[in-house]
């Protein structure tokens, strides 16, 4: 009785399929290195790929569809459903619905693959069940349902996930000198990398990195997963500020998924790419780090210094309103240039710089002044 429980509550195809890939992957690796040597243009096809297949995942199945970040033209939305079934994770329809109840019910029971339920069950565990959480999943991906590039890629996921995923790198790696090198690097090994990385994501980014913008769920930032991940590393904002197109806001932050989509956007594929006000995630940092401040400190010195605390946040939001606001007289006035705007151009842009100076200035004034707080406490 308690074995047939058993194989009811195993997710059969799921569970085979990703537990035999990897071996398959390594021993197909081995097999083409024995018979045909290291051939590099099978391995360039293997990056190809994975960026191709991880791309789709990452500014499509992520970023687009489920969280509807920015508009896609329909040869966009198709070119990520060919390369995005090519890396087994799943229809769009599926990944998407899955992912947004992921971040409705963040670390519950109703959470698909909560890291409340241990480590390798947000990594791996949660795909080798059967039964998913207790909650109607059908409401959540209902607009997917009506979207034709969707429905397609569902409907016939399988056909599209084997061709694009196995049988398009074995006839490119035979036209590139090896087909069984095709299929095991730019097909098997590739995928199954692809898988953990992604995985990695809801495991390491639920349980290691920093709290930067919010403690309110597990979600962490993680450099070295932005590393890994084509930039979804930074997942303790990308929770808070699920809407933003942009993992990583700032120009440095490693995010290649956002440089990607901006590229997207200059081609004319992407369009209406959405961002958070930059005063907005300011003002989730300095909340954070004003809360890490007052657990540190007690509440009678805390009260000493909080009026100047207070002047210190005044000071960083007016001067960021301020950058903001003539940016957006800037790009207005520039985008129905003259030569008579040229002079409040000008000037417009040393305004800009000022109030990013200042900006800068009062930042690092907070900072320092934290810091003395800390340092001088009794
Ligand atoms: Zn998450
Ligand atoms: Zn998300």
């Amino acid at each position: 009785m308690r074995f047939k429980s058993f194989l009811k509550s195993v997710n059969w195809p799921g569970a085979l399929f990703l537990t035999l890939t990897p071996p398959i992957a390594v021993v197909l690796t081995i097999i083409h290195f024995k018979r045909e040597g290291f051939v590099w243009p099978i391995w360039a096809l293997a990056f190809v790929f994975y960026t191709l297949t991880a791309g789709s995942i990452t500014g499509g199945y992520h970023r687009l569809f489920s969280h509807r970040t920015y508009e896609a033209r329909p040869w966009l939305k198709w070119l990520w459903a060919l390369f995005g079934a090519g890396a087994f994770q799943n229809s769009i329809y599926i990944w998407a619905r899955d992912h947004r109840v992921h971040h409705r019910f963040v670390d519950t029971d109703l959470d698909p693959y909560s890291i409340s339920k241990g480590f390798w069950f947000a990594h791996f565990g949660w795909m080798l069940k059967a039964e998913g959480p207790p909650v109607a999943l059908e409401p959540y991906g209902r607009d997917l349902a009506n979207d034709p590039v969707v429905h397609f890629q569902h409907r016939y996921y399988v056909p599209i996930a084997i061709a694009m995923g196995f049988l398009l790198p074995m006839i490119l790696g035979y036209c590139l000198g090896s087909a069984l090198g095709g299929l095991a690097i730019a097909g098997f090994l590739r995928m199954v990398t692809l898988h953990h990385a992604t995985f990695l994501i809801n495991s390491w980014c639920h349980y290691f990195g920093g709290q930067t913008y919010t403690t309110e769920n597990t979600a962490r930032d993680s450099l070295f997963m932005a590393i890994a991940t084509f930039g979804e590393g930074y997942h303790n904002f990308h929770h808070i500020f699920a809407g933003d197109y942009r993992n990583g806001f700032r120009w440095y932050h490693w995010d290649p998924t956002k440089w990607m989509i901006q590229i997207f956007g200059l081609v004319g594929g992407a369009h209406s790419l959405r961002r958070t006000p930059r005063s907005e995630i300011i003002k989730m940092q300095l909340e954070m780090e004003e809360r890490r401040l007052k657990q540190q400190l007690d509440s009678k010195w805390q009260a000493r210094f909080q009026h100047q605390l207070d002047n210190l946040k005044i000071q960083i939001h007016s001067a960021q309103e301020r950058f903001e606001k003539v940016c957006e007289e800037y790009r207005q006035l520039a985008a129905t240039y003259t030569d008579s705007r040229l002079e409040r151009l000008r000037e417009l842009k040393l305004q800009a710089r000022l109030a990013k100076i200042e900006f800068q200035a009062a930042i690092k004034q907070w900072r320092a002044y934290n810091s003395f707080l800390l340092t001088a406490r009794p």
